[in-house]
């Protein structure tokens, strides 16, 4: 027996993490992860509210916007997609908003809010089909 003691491989794997600085998939570590659990849980609650009081959904989603901001943190363009720019309310298509692939040449998604108008654009771009190519026969 030497005299090392070693701690469960977990906090070994962790020490190493923050010697690195370097967090899972060489990401660099998250450092206000409270922050980012409150603002899904915010999200998430916003979401289940919507049909029932849009008012107190637009407040949810309103403080993870401010949350965000003064924290400095970013939020996915996932999120941050769904949400109004001018009266914050959850951009939820055919119940708060209205989704139309729009433009002949260069089409775009145009996502419109119910409640104060407000349009928001995004580029549509096709995506190229790959060529499957056949595979040559090997039998007979
Ligand atoms: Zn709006």
């Amino acid at each position: 027996m030497d005299g090392q003691k070693q701690g469960p491989p977990i906090q070994k794997y962790k020490q190493k993490q923050q010697q690195k600085g370097k967090g899972r998939n060489g990401a660099p570590p998250l450092r206000n992860i409270e922050t980012f659990e409150r603002m899904n849980f915010l999200y998430q609650a916003a979401h289940l509210t919507a049909g029932v009081s849009p008012q107190l959904s637009r407040f949810y989603s309103s403080t993870v916007k401010k949350i965000s901001t003064k924290t400095v943190s970013r939020l996915s363009p996932e999120i941050k997609r769904t949400i109004c720019k001018i009266c914050t309310s959850l951009l939820i298509p055919g119940y708060s908003s209205t989704v139309r692939i729009q433009g002949q040449k260069q089409r775009h998604l145009s996502v419109t809010c119910d409640y104060c108008g407000k349009i928001k654009r995004f580029r549509h771009e096709k995506k190229e089909k790959k060529k499957i190519e056949p595979t040559s026969g090997t039998s007979s």
